[in-house]
């Protein structure tokens, strides 16, 4: 039905009854005449010339209807009318630019009745369409084309007369849909879809190719000649038993498409696009026949840990990238199996690993191997069982250079050093019992021998002897961290400057000695005495690198000092130094670098790669040990085309964090040690025990002994106190310091010695007690005679 805009229905009016008129009016005029004339001639004479006069004017202005007559308001009945059976939506405005007239397909398009060229179309539309009805009021008609509700609209505009325009909107159906797909994949805008990396065709209804784009016909025939319009499209692709769609002119080794089908339109039997794109794939599959079902091979591109899938012949079906680039592959040129990475010794256990899992057999494995790329560096392949993923029948990885596997390597190293540290620390404790007893025999011995008596020198070669052994136990405590330490703050320039002269003497003629100071350092809190052995370690190291590379002579060691701020360790992005302020030291030389199988280990204690009897495999772990006792980390690296650099951090002493300060042990006295009184010793060792009764006996004391705290108490029973108690620190039953806190508690002036084979460090927590003095195994009987008088002085 139309709908009307404009109101107004005249009626025109119709020549016969203009005919009648005249008629009426010549028939009145004749008798008007024959009335006054009396002659019926003339009457009728006048009435027959009025009536042929009305009819040629009438036929007249049929024939000839004038131009310029206005006929008034138009008849918009009829213009309804035929609005309505008009399929296109269509208005009518008149020269004062009003809508007079539109039909209900312009409802629809413009949801309501809006004036053209002020339609809801965008500005540039409004624009044009404005233009173009200013063309059709000069030149009779124009046309446009705008999108109106994102269909695009084909505008036909007419003048009508003077006075009106008929603005016919023609919006674009179905048809025009296909033929701009037809427009879109033929020619040029086809080849754009093909550079792109689109192929895409439009399917009739029954399946077959109406259009396809030029690369696609490349791609489906090989050539794009000859025609592929009304061949079945089905007939180009073939689906594999992964599911995968792929080009059947290039077989299951072509790169699997994915397949996007675009229905232009609703209907069920309307042409179909179908884009088909090349997938992602990282490298071309190597083996015919070898593919994994598509979405396990995107899960495993997407993982972040390297993985490749291999099928049961042992082929690389697929790797993913962190795959290629843990094992350092070319991606343009694939390994086809497994064995293909890794040096020619593992390549065996490998291919027969894999062979085992592909059969069936086990389900997960792993496998230490080292790949051709690095091949000092080993590595662990996780191998495991897989079902249900297509061709894949072995999930490969690789563990222990990833970050992850890099950090877990660094804990397992340190929880070995640890456990190893422990271990040295038992040990040297022991040995430090036994020493004690051995050079106390021995000062005892001497006491009875005069020099040049015949055993005299036998006895001090055993000291000695026993003395060198306690300097190796020290070194073993250094680096389980139970030495005893006496730190201060200090500057490390200064102990540099002790220990260069030592330093020039180590290096020989042949070897430089550089150093050099940074500004601004900040000073450390480290037992110089430690320090100093530190440097002169890794100098020994230092020269016997450079020796072995440059039998000749020809080196140079560095020895730098420099100031490391918080800003710097963060940008040195260490996992392991935390930020903070450093002084570090670092010591390199132009030696033969470390290799990179031998980095890992040289800090271990007793390793070594120098020859039996040059290198005991302690220099590094003592220093590692000191370092570690202070605070401090150390890095050992190789500089490239030069040898070995050692880097020490030793945090920034700040005066508010060293609140301790250390008690400087009194500098033993020489002279008198006799002295007299009671002392209580305790101590589970027999050995120790009796060496140090009887040297405390020959001294002058009264000593009375117990093997543990229990018995010492047992011995202390209700009797006075001591003059002296001597004690060890760990003891089974009832320890040192308990015993002690117990006869504090009766006689809280008594003086107490404690002696160990740990570090005094160590047992200050437990040693919660004040004014104590510690005497470190193994001492000679002087130094334990020594000890005494001076404890005993504190009372
Ligand atoms: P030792 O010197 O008795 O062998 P260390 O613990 O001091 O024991 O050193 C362990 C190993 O570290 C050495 O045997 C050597 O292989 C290696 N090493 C240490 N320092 C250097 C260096 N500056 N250059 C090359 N290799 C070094």
């Amino acid at each position: 039905m139309a709908s009307i805009a404009g109101v107004s229905v005249p009626v025109v009016p119709s020549h016969w009854r203009v005919l009648a008129v005249a008629i009426g009016c010549g028939i009145v005029a004749a008798l008007v005449i024959l009335w006054f004339v009396g002659l019926p001639i003339v009457a009728a004479g006048f009435a027959a010339a009025t009536l042929v006069i009305t009819g040629v004017l009438i036929a007249a202005r049929l024939l000839f209807p004038r131009k310029d007559v206005r006929s008034g308001e138009p008849d918009w009945t009829v213009a309804n009318a035929i609005a309505a059976v008009a399929s296109d939506a269509v208005a009518l405005t008149d020269r004062a630019g009003r809508l007079a007239c539109a039909n209900d397909r312009y409802d629809q398009l413009f949801r309501g009745y809006p004036t053209p060229p002020n339609l809801p179309i965008d500005a540039g539309d409004t624009e044009r369409l404005g233009s173009a009805g200013r063309t059709a009021w000069r030149d009779g008609e124009a046309t446009a084309s705008v999108v109106a509700g994102g269909t695009r609209v084909d505008v036909t505009i007419h003048r009508i007369g003077d006075t009106m325009l008929l603005w016919r909107f023609a919006a674009r159906d179905s048809a025009d849909v296909v033929t701009t797909a037809i427009e879109l994949l033929s020619g040029p805008q086809g080849d754009r879809l093909g550079e792109a990396g689109i192929m895409a065709a439009l399917l009739s209804p029954d399946g077959r190719v109406r259009i396809a784009n030029r690369v696609l016909r490349m791609r489906a025939m090989g050539h794009d000649e000859g025609a592929i319009e009304g061949r079945d499209f089905a007939r180009f692709l073939i689906t594999d038993a992964g599911g995968m769609v792929r080009f059947e002119r290039e077989g299951l080794s072509g790169n699997p498409l994915r397949v996007v089908e675009i229905p232009l339109l609703e209907s069920h039997d309307a042409p179909m696009l179908i884009a088909l794109l090349d997938e992602e794939v990282p490298i071309p599959v190597p083996a015919i026949g070898s593919s994994a079902a598509s979405h396990v091979r995107s899960l495993v591109a997407l993982m972040p840990v390297p993985l490749a899938l291999v099928d049961r012949d042992g082929r690389f079906v697929h790797m993913n990238d962190a795959f290629q680039r843990a094992a350092s592959i070319d991606a343009a040129a694939p390994p086809l199996y497994p064995g293909d990475l890794v040096v020619r010794e593992d390549k065996g256990a490998l291919a027969d690993a894999i062979r085992r899992f592909a059969g069936g057999g086990g389900y997960a494995t792993q496998l230490a191997v080292r790949f051709n790329e690095k091949p000092d560096e080993a590595v662990h392949i996780s191998l495991t069982g897989a079902r249900g993923l297509g061709d894949a029948a072995v999930l490969m990885g690789i563990k222990g250079n990833s970050e992850e596997g890099r950090l877990k390597n660094q804990v397992a190293q340190a929880t070995k050093m640890q456990a190893v540290g422990q271990l040295a620390g038992g040990v040297a404790h022991d040995f430090n019992n036994i020493l004690t007893a051995i050079i106390g025999h021995c000062d005892l011995m001497l006491m009875r021998h005069t020099p040049g008596d015949s055993d005299y020198d036998d006895i001090q070669q055993i000291k000695t002897n026993s003395n060198r052994a306690a300097g190796l136990t020290r070194q073993l405590l250094a680096f389980s961290r139970q030495q005893t330490l006496r730190p201060q703050v200090l500057q490390l320039p200064d102990v540099i400057s002790e220990v260069s002269n030592l330093l020039k003497r180590l290096l020989g003629e042949t070897l430089e000695l550089v150093v050099q100071h940074g500004r601004n350092l900040g000073p450390v809190r480290a037992d110089p005495g430690q320090l100093e052995q530190v440097v002169v370690n890794l100098a020994v190291n230092a020269r016997d690198a450079m020796l072995s590379s440059h039998p000749n002579g020809g080196g140079v060691l560095t020895i730098e000092t420099r100031s490391v701020t918080a800003a710097d360790v963060r940008r040195l992005k260490n996992d392991i130094l935390p930020a903070g302020d450093y002084t570090a030291l670092r010591i390199s030389d132009t030696g033969t670098g470390i290799p990179a199988d031998v980095l890992p280990k040289i800090f271990e204690p007793f390793f070594t790669t120098k020859e039996v009897g040059k290198g005991t495999g302690l220099g590094l772990s003592t220093v590692y040990g000191i370092v570690k006792q202070s605070g401090g980390y150390i890095f050992a690296e190789n500089i490239p085309k030069a040898g070995a650099l050692f880097t020490i951090y030793l945090p920034v002493h700040s005066s508010a964090a060293g609140a301790v300060t250390q008690k400087v042990p009194p500098k033993p006295k020489s002279g008198e040690t006799w002295g007299s009184g009671t002392i209580l010793l305790v101590e589970d060792e027999d050995m120790v025990r009796a060496v140090a009764e009887r040297a405390l006996t020959r001294q002058g004391y009264t000593v009375r002994t117990a093997e543990n705290g229990e018995v010492a108490l047992e011995v202390l029973g209700d009797g006075p106190a001591p003059d002296l108690l001597i004690s060890d620190v760990v003891m089974p039953t009832m320890d040192g310091p308990t015993m002690a806190r117990r006869v504090r508690a009766r006689f809280p002036q008594v003086p107490i010695l404690f002696m160990s084979g740990y570090a005094e460090e160590q047992l200050r927590k437990s040693i919660d007690l004040d004014n104590v003095a510690f005497l470190p195994k193994p001492f000679s009987v002087q130094q334990l005679a020594e000890a005494a008088r001076d404890a005993l002085a504190t009372k």
